[in-house]
Protein backbone atom coordinates (compact mmCIF):
# COMPACT_ATOMS: atom_id res chain seq x y z
CA UNK A 1 0.00 0.00 0.00
CA UNK A 2 1.28 3.26 -1.02
CA UNK A 3 0.88 4.77 2.67
CA UNK A 4 3.01 2.38 4.21
CA UNK A 5 6.09 3.16 1.81
CA UNK A 6 8.96 4.90 3.12
CA UNK A 7 8.96 8.51 1.09
CA UNK A 8 10.60 9.12 -2.17
CA UNK A 9 12.40 12.47 -1.73
CA UNK A 10 12.80 13.91 -5.12
CA UNK A 11 15.21 16.85 -5.62
CA UNK A 12 15.15 18.80 -8.51
CA UNK A 13 16.97 22.63 -9.38
CA UNK A 14 19.85 24.13 -11.18
CA UNK A 15 23.59 23.15 -11.80
CA UNK A 16 25.56 24.03 -8.84
CA UNK A 17 22.30 24.59 -6.72
CA UNK A 18 23.81 21.83 -4.15
CA UNK A 19 21.79 18.76 -5.53
CA UNK A 20 24.24 16.24 -5.49
CA UNK A 21 25.88 17.03 -1.93
CA UNK A 22 22.45 17.68 -0.03
CA UNK A 23 20.98 14.56 -1.90
CA UNK A 24 24.22 12.37 -0.69
CA UNK A 25 23.78 13.77 2.79
CA UNK A 26 20.30 13.11 3.02
CA UNK A 27 19.98 9.92 2.23
CA UNK A 28 22.92 9.22 4.71
CA UNK A 29 20.95 10.88 7.35
CA UNK A 30 17.49 9.27 6.37
CA UNK A 31 19.07 5.74 5.59
CA UNK A 32 17.85 5.85 2.28
CA UNK A 33 19.07 4.86 -1.10
CA UNK A 34 20.11 7.93 -3.68
CA UNK A 35 19.71 7.57 -7.54
CA UNK A 36 21.78 10.55 -9.35
CA UNK A 37 19.79 10.69 -12.12
CA UNK A 38 22.31 13.08 -14.26
CA UNK A 39 25.11 10.23 -13.33
CA UNK A 40 23.11 8.44 -16.04
CA UNK A 41 22.69 10.91 -18.53
CA UNK A 42 26.19 11.80 -18.27
CA UNK A 43 27.57 8.08 -18.77
CA UNK A 44 25.57 7.84 -21.59
CA UNK A 45 27.25 10.91 -22.74
CA UNK A 46 30.60 9.77 -22.09
CA UNK A 47 30.35 6.67 -24.43
CA UNK A 48 28.94 8.61 -26.91
CA UNK A 49 32.58 11.04 -27.05
CA UNK A 50 34.35 8.10 -26.62
CA UNK A 51 32.37 6.62 -29.02
CA UNK A 52 32.60 9.77 -31.97
CA UNK A 53 29.30 9.45 -32.08
CA UNK A 54 27.61 12.92 -33.80
CA UNK A 55 24.67 13.81 -31.54
CA UNK A 56 22.74 15.40 -33.98
CA UNK A 57 22.79 12.17 -36.24
CA UNK A 58 19.52 10.70 -34.97
CA UNK A 59 20.17 7.30 -36.39
CA UNK A 60 23.81 6.80 -35.20
CA UNK A 61 22.46 7.85 -31.72
CA UNK A 62 20.15 5.30 -31.79
CA UNK A 63 22.01 2.37 -32.91
CA UNK A 64 24.75 3.51 -30.01
CA UNK A 65 21.65 3.45 -27.07
CA UNK A 66 20.91 0.57 -28.40
CA UNK A 67 24.48 -0.82 -27.40
CA UNK A 68 24.91 0.48 -23.97
CA UNK A 69 24.18 -0.30 -20.87
CA UNK A 70 23.74 1.96 -18.29
CA UNK A 71 23.14 1.17 -14.57
CA UNK A 72 23.03 2.47 -10.66
CA UNK A 73 24.17 0.98 -7.67
CA UNK A 74 25.32 1.69 -4.77
CA UNK A 75 25.59 5.34 -5.71
CA UNK A 76 28.06 4.10 -8.04
CA UNK A 77 27.04 4.77 -11.88
CA UNK A 78 28.41 1.89 -14.49
CA UNK A 79 29.05 1.82 -18.73
CA UNK A 80 28.24 -1.41 -19.73
CA UNK A 81 29.79 -2.90 -16.22
CA UNK A 82 32.63 -0.23 -16.11
CA UNK A 83 31.91 2.27 -12.99
CA UNK A 84 32.78 5.51 -14.90
CA UNK A 85 31.55 7.50 -11.22
CA UNK A 86 34.78 9.73 -11.50
CA UNK A 87 35.22 9.97 -15.55
CA UNK A 88 31.61 11.32 -15.88
CA UNK A 89 32.64 14.72 -13.71
CA UNK A 90 34.05 17.18 -16.35
CA UNK A 91 32.63 20.21 -17.81
CA UNK A 92 32.88 18.95 -21.75
CA UNK A 93 30.65 15.82 -20.02
CA UNK A 94 28.53 18.22 -18.43
CA UNK A 95 27.66 20.34 -21.85
CA UNK A 96 27.47 17.64 -24.12
CA UNK A 97 24.77 15.88 -21.48
CA UNK A 98 22.65 18.74 -21.57
CA UNK A 99 22.70 18.70 -25.55
CA UNK A 100 21.93 15.00 -25.18
CA UNK A 101 19.14 14.77 -22.97
CA UNK A 102 17.23 17.09 -24.56
CA UNK A 103 16.65 14.20 -27.05
CA UNK A 104 13.55 11.75 -26.12
CA UNK A 105 15.31 8.66 -27.35
CA UNK A 106 18.57 9.40 -24.92
CA UNK A 107 15.64 10.33 -21.79
CA UNK A 108 13.61 6.79 -22.51
CA UNK A 109 16.11 4.74 -22.33
CA UNK A 110 17.04 5.93 -18.63
CA UNK A 111 13.45 6.91 -17.25
CA UNK A 112 11.90 3.50 -17.10
CA UNK A 113 15.09 2.32 -14.90
CA UNK A 114 14.89 5.48 -12.32
CA UNK A 115 11.16 5.26 -11.84
CA UNK A 116 11.43 1.42 -11.38
CA UNK A 117 14.34 1.70 -9.21
CA UNK A 118 12.13 4.83 -6.65
CA UNK A 119 9.14 2.80 -6.83
CA UNK A 120 9.57 1.30 -3.10
CA UNK A 121 10.09 4.30 -1.89
CA UNK A 122 12.78 5.23 0.78
CA UNK A 123 15.03 6.88 -1.80
CA UNK A 124 16.49 10.12 -2.57
CA UNK A 125 16.08 11.05 -6.36
CA UNK A 126 17.99 13.75 -7.82
CA UNK A 127 18.39 15.70 -10.94
CA UNK A 128 16.16 17.89 -13.37
CA UNK A 129 12.85 15.92 -13.40
CA UNK A 130 12.20 13.76 -10.53
CA UNK A 131 9.70 15.56 -9.59
CA UNK A 132 7.99 16.40 -12.31
CA UNK A 133 8.66 13.06 -14.83
CA UNK A 134 10.28 10.49 -13.28
CA UNK A 135 8.36 10.46 -9.61
CA UNK A 136 5.45 12.97 -10.20
CA UNK A 137 3.97 10.98 -6.89
CA UNK A 138 7.08 11.60 -5.04
CA UNK A 139 5.71 12.03 -1.21
CA UNK A 140 8.40 15.03 -1.01
CA UNK A 141 9.45 17.21 -3.38
CA UNK A 142 12.60 20.10 -3.24
CA UNK A 143 13.49 22.68 -5.87
CA UNK A 144 17.02 23.64 -5.11
CA UNK A 145 18.19 27.33 -6.33
CA UNK A 146 20.75 29.12 -5.76
CA UNK A 147 21.97 32.52 -7.61
CA UNK A 148 23.58 32.07 -10.68
CA UNK A 149 27.20 33.55 -9.19
CA UNK A 150 26.82 31.25 -6.52
CA UNK A 151 26.48 28.11 -8.48
CA UNK A 152 29.37 29.18 -10.82
CA UNK A 153 31.44 29.60 -7.74
CA UNK A 154 30.66 25.82 -6.81
CA UNK A 155 31.45 24.64 -10.01
CA UNK A 156 34.41 26.68 -10.43
CA UNK A 157 35.98 25.27 -6.86
CA UNK A 158 35.06 21.54 -8.01
CA UNK A 159 36.18 21.41 -11.19
CA UNK A 160 39.57 23.77 -10.21
CA UNK A 161 40.48 21.30 -7.27
CA UNK A 162 39.56 18.70 -9.94
CA UNK A 163 42.78 19.56 -12.02
CA UNK A 164 41.37 22.06 -14.40
CA UNK A 165 42.09 25.35 -15.79
CA UNK A 166 39.52 27.39 -16.42
CA UNK A 167 38.56 30.62 -15.57
CA UNK A 168 35.43 31.63 -13.13
CA UNK A 169 33.91 33.64 -16.21
CA UNK A 170 33.94 29.98 -18.75
CA UNK A 171 32.55 28.31 -15.70
CA UNK A 172 30.19 31.09 -15.07
CA UNK A 173 28.84 30.86 -18.72
CA UNK A 174 28.94 27.25 -19.08
CA UNK A 175 26.41 26.72 -16.35
CA UNK A 176 24.49 29.60 -17.50
CA UNK A 177 24.28 28.23 -20.80
CA UNK A 178 23.37 24.76 -19.30
CA UNK A 179 20.57 25.80 -17.48
CA UNK A 180 19.09 27.95 -20.29
CA UNK A 181 19.13 24.40 -22.50
CA UNK A 182 17.88 22.48 -19.66
CA UNK A 183 15.06 24.91 -18.85
CA UNK A 184 14.02 25.55 -22.72
CA UNK A 185 13.68 21.80 -23.84
CA UNK A 186 10.68 20.63 -25.03
CA UNK A 187 10.97 17.00 -23.08
CA UNK A 188 10.98 17.05 -19.76
CA UNK A 189 12.30 20.83 -18.80
CA UNK A 190 14.01 21.66 -15.99
CA UNK A 191 11.13 23.59 -14.15
CA UNK A 192 9.71 23.54 -10.13
CA UNK A 193 6.83 21.31 -9.59
CA UNK A 194 3.90 23.09 -8.57
CA UNK A 195 3.88 21.12 -4.89
CA UNK A 196 7.95 21.18 -4.54
CA UNK A 197 9.47 23.35 -1.85
CA UNK A 198 12.16 25.55 -2.71
CA UNK A 199 14.85 26.26 -1.14
CA UNK A 200 17.15 29.02 -2.05
CA UNK A 201 20.96 27.75 -0.93
CA UNK A 202 22.47 31.21 -1.93
CA UNK A 203 22.81 31.85 1.94
CA UNK A 204 22.78 28.58 3.71
CA UNK A 205 25.64 26.37 4.38
CA UNK A 206 25.07 22.66 3.65
CA UNK A 207 24.08 21.82 7.27
CA UNK A 208 21.47 24.26 7.31
CA UNK A 209 19.80 22.87 4.18
CA UNK A 210 20.24 19.55 4.89
CA UNK A 211 18.06 20.40 8.55
CA UNK A 212 15.46 22.42 6.72
CA UNK A 213 15.01 19.40 4.41
CA UNK A 214 15.17 16.71 6.93
CA UNK A 215 12.71 18.62 9.09
CA UNK A 216 10.07 18.87 6.27
CA UNK A 217 10.63 15.33 5.20
CA UNK A 218 9.69 14.35 8.61
CA UNK A 219 6.53 16.25 8.20
CA UNK A 220 5.25 14.69 5.68
CA UNK A 221 6.26 11.12 6.45
CA UNK A 222 4.31 11.56 9.64
CA UNK A 223 1.48 12.48 7.89
CA UNK A 224 1.49 9.81 5.01
CA UNK A 225 2.28 6.68 7.70
O1 LIG B 1 23.08 17.01 -12.26
P1 LIG B 1 24.17 16.94 -13.31
O2 LIG B 1 24.99 18.17 -13.43
O3 LIG B 1 25.02 15.71 -13.16
O4 LIG B 1 23.38 16.77 -14.69
C1 LIG B 1 24.02 16.82 -15.92
C2 LIG B 1 23.01 17.14 -17.00
O5 LIG B 1 22.16 16.00 -17.16
C3 LIG B 1 22.08 18.30 -16.75
O6 LIG B 1 22.62 19.54 -17.16
C4 LIG B 1 20.85 17.93 -17.58
O7 LIG B 1 20.99 18.34 -18.92
C5 LIG B 1 20.87 16.41 -17.56
N1 LIG B 1 19.88 15.86 -16.65
C6 LIG B 1 18.57 15.75 -17.09
N2 LIG B 1 17.63 15.18 -16.31
C7 LIG B 1 17.93 14.72 -15.09
C8 LIG B 1 19.25 14.85 -14.59
C9 LIG B 1 20.20 15.44 -15.40
O8 LIG B 1 18.27 16.16 -18.20
N3 LIG B 1 16.99 14.13 -14.35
Amino acid sequence: MRAEREPVVAIDGPAGAGKGTVARLLAERLGYRLLDTGAMYRAIALSVMRAGVDPDDAQALARHLDRIDVSLDDGRVRLNGEDVSGVIRTQEVGQLTSTLSMQSIVRDKVTPFQRRAASPGGVVIEGRDTGTVVCPDAEVKFYLTASLDTRARRRYLEVTAQGASVSYDQVRLEVAARDAQDANRAVAPLRRADDAVEVDTTRLSVDEVVERMLQIVGERRCCTR
